[in-house]
């Protein structure tokens, strides 16, 4: 500890000294009016020590020349008649207060000291099982890759596939796909998951839709955007629109209707994707984002799914200090990605054009 740091680290220490010596001072001085100074060191003792939490070998020093000092001067003022002899029991009552407030600061210290190395033990074993995840993910992608490349070349070989090779490409491309997004899931508590820039909604979100409304049968729909940008991470951005319209794609039939819109709401925006499809179970809705959840495992199995997309989704959207929510029946699902930090475009109070009406069906 350098010479001027020590000063400096106990200012408070120092500051008090300065003031219970004064009011020393001034209780010698004046005998009669002794205990309001009396009081005052007392009282900035309690103050000073619930900043400080001391270690009990100081705490004890100190209480023990508070007690002296103020208890010899009151000692000295009763011998000498000013003061009444009971006035001297101040002194254990107001130490046996100090003490309680000493048990107090002790324990909540204690239990301080253990909130933190939990947080700690919690904070290692996140770190842990992400890196886990990301070794695991790795190590599990390379022959996956290896066999998907083996099978293809020997389909290319019989000049066409067989069933059997088609199950075993499937069953290869899901196992991708699981660790892909596994390996997604494992990066979403690390500070760079998302690196946000402006996007402008209008384009972002239309593009998105032009790629799917273009390879799937389904009857599409752009409803109204608002125009201005959102800070976002157009990457991430993309990946949980593409889960949010895989989905509404997955649980639909052809030719079911889907609108993907979006709608300002203050300094946030909402891109909602809706869709005609088989609706989920009220009870199922507050767990459907956590991870490998399904609302029916079947179902969801029949149309590939593995229940980590919704998980993706809500990791991004709370990377972005937003959240997804979804409100559904059994006509349809809408869930609804709310991104803070939107600035309407200046122009933004003009009517917004409705940019591709595929259907009429307003959802
Ligand atoms: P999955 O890969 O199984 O689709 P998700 O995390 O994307 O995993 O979704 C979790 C579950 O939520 C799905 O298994 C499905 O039961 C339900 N779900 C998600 N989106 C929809 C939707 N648009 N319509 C009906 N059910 C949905």
């Amino acid at each position: 500890m350098s010479a001027t740091g020590w000063p400096a680290k106990r200012s408070v220490e120092l500051g008090w000294a300065a003031f219970a010596a004064l009011n020393l001072g001034l209780m010698i001085a004046y005998p009669s009016w002794e205990t309001i100074p009396f009081h005052l060191i007392w009282i900035s003792l309690t103050l000073v020590y619930g900043f400080r939490v001391w270690r009990l070998p100081q705490t004890v020093t100190v209480l023990a020349a508070v007690a002296v000092c103020t208890g010899a001067s009151i000692l000295a003022d009763a011998f000498d008649g000013i003061q009444l002899w009971g006035e001297l029991f101040e002194v254990p009552l107001m130490s046996a207060m100090f003490l309680a407030m000493v048990w107090h600061a002790q324990r909540r210290q204690a239990a301080m000291v253990l909130v933190q190395q939990q947080a700690e033990e919690r904070r290692e074993l996140l770190e842990r099982q992400e890196r886990f995840l990301d070794d695991a993910s790795h190590e599990l992608l390379t022959p996956v890759t290896i066999a998907r490349g083996h099978l293809e070349v020997l389909c290319r070989q019989e000049g066409g596939t067989r069933p059997e090779v088609d199950v075993a490409l499937d069953e290869l491309h899901r196992i991708d796909r699981i660790v892909r997004r596994l390996l997604l899931l494992a990066k979403a508590g690390t500070p760079d998951f998302v690196v946000g820039e402006r996007v402008d909604v209008e384009s972002f979100v239309e593009d998105v839709f032009m790629r799917w409304s273009e390879i799937q049968p389904r009857a599409w729909r752009l409803g109204e955007l608002p125009s201005g940008t959102v800070v976002a991470d157009p990457e991430a951005l993309r990946i949980a629109l593409d889960a949010l319209l895989e989905n509404a794609v997955k649980y639909s039939e052809p030719g079911a209707a889907i609108e993907l819109r979006g709608c300002a709401r203050g300094e946030s925006v909402a891109i909602e994707v809706a869709d005609r499809g088989i609706g989920i179970a009220p009870d199922a809705t507050a767990r459907i984002f956590e991870r490998f959840a399904r609302a029916d495992a079947s179902r969801s199995r029949d149309v590939g799914g593995i229940g980590l997309g919704l998980a993706i989704v809500d990791a991004i959207a709370k990377a972005h200090g937003g959240r997804c929510t979804v409100s559904s029946s059994p006509d349809g699902s809408t869930f609804s990605l709310v991104l803070p930090r939107f600035e309407a475009a200046p122009d933004a109070s003009a009517p917004p054009a409705d940019l591709a009406a595929a259907s009429d069906d307003s959802l």
